[in-house]
């Protein structure tokens, strides 16, 4: 019999209505566990709780609260078998993406999970969500950070929400599901990270200087000059398609350059939500290429922030982080053929 750790930072799923709107409710949740009778199943594994302090809206959540996750199953790693966090919606699949990171040696199941209809709404489905991610844990055969939500598991580092109302509410949009839930759960398992057996480390995450440009249109670069002068530490930058940036500013390469020699990290990434970054693949990329940028192929834009802080925060110099960003370190990327 599996024992598994749930987790609650806060977030929708253990919400209460207030004057200004839902919030979420100290000691709420827990007694809502103890009146249900099916968490006692044989089926399940045992549990315990722990709720965070203060619980938070996700909106709210930064590295601090990835640190004090991460410490929590670090303290607990060899006393439970997997565990169940549970995590507001809005920034779950970036704390998702930054526990993947954060957790090296990881071997047992961390399963977010959270819903978008507050537990003592009607039609909630955290009562779903919560008990197959409890199973999952249980059954421990995903070995890495892993967010279910709506009927299907997802890489956490591969998942985006993709929808602000809908019930399905992740995608993992250049990743097979690592497992779907129907009436079995079936798993994806050539699609899971195998896991080493190695000790746990938990890498705590700093306050870096990270800046996410995403380009439209008519973009001008020198407007952004004095914000990379300011001395960001990594730039993420949504291109379009395979990692185009318009040509008729030609202030982007010196920006790009004035940032690289400042040791700036500068990340391309995609605003398409299928597909990679190919630099040089057409002319309009490869200034980008030139002046120094690295590819994020085909990670989201939570990977790819919390990926950088992640390097950043274990203190490499900046060539081995450009390295490293193009680089598989934990299933959140694939470089093409
Ligand atoms: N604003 C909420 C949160 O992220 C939304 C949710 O949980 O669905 O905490």
């Amino acid at each position: 019999m599996s024992k598994i750790l749930i987790i609650y930072t806060g977030g929708t799923i253990g919400m209460v209505p207030t004057e200004n709107g839902f919030a979420p409710k100290k000691g709420f949740f827990i007694n809502e566990l103890k009146k249900t009778p099916y968490l006692k199943r044989p089926e399940l594994p045992d549990w315990d709780f722990i709720e965070c302090d203060p619980l938070l809206d996700s909106t709210n959540i930064t590295h601090n609260e990835w640190n004090q996750i991460a410490h929590m199953i670090e303290k607990d790693y060899d006393n439970y078998d997997g565990f169940v966090v549970l995590h507001g919606t809005d920034t779950m699949a970036y704390s998702a993406s930054a526990l993947s990171f954060m957790l090296e040696g990881l071997s047992k199941p961390v399963i977010f999970t959270g819903s978008q209809i507050p537990l003592c709404e009607l039609r909630s489905d955290g009562y779903d969500n919560f008990v197959t991610s409890l199973f999952i844990a249980g059954q421990g055969i995903v070995r890495e950070v892993a967010l279910y939500f709506g009927g299907y598991l997802l890489r956490g580092n591969r998942a985006v929400k993709t929808s602000a109302d809908g019930l399905i509410a992740f995608s993992s949009p250049n990743y097979p599901e690592l497992a779907s839930a129907g009436i079995d759960i079936e798993y994806n398992h050539k699609r899971l990270l195998e896991a080493e057996d190695l000790p746990l480390n938990v890498v705590e995450i700093g306050p870096h200087r990270i800046g996410v440009l995403k380009l439209f249109p008519g973009i001008r670069f020198g407007v952004f000059k004095p914000i990379i002068k300011a001395g960001l530490e990594g730039i993420v930058l949504e291109t379009f398609g395979t990692g185009n940036v318009p040509g008729y500013d030609p202030s982007l390469p010196s920006v790009i350059k004035e940032a690289l020699n400042a040791g700036t990290i500068v990340v391309a990434c995609t605003q398409c939500m299928q597909g990679t970054v190919r630099l040089k693949a057409y002319e309009t990329s490869s200034a980008l290429a030139e002046a120094g940028a690295v590819s994020g192929y085909n990670m989201t834009t939570e990977a790819t922030v919390t990926k950088l802080a992640y390097l950043l925060s274990k203190g490499y110099p900046a060539e081995d982080i450009r390295d490293l960003m193009e680089t598989d370190l934990r299933g959140e990327l694939t470089r093409p053929e």
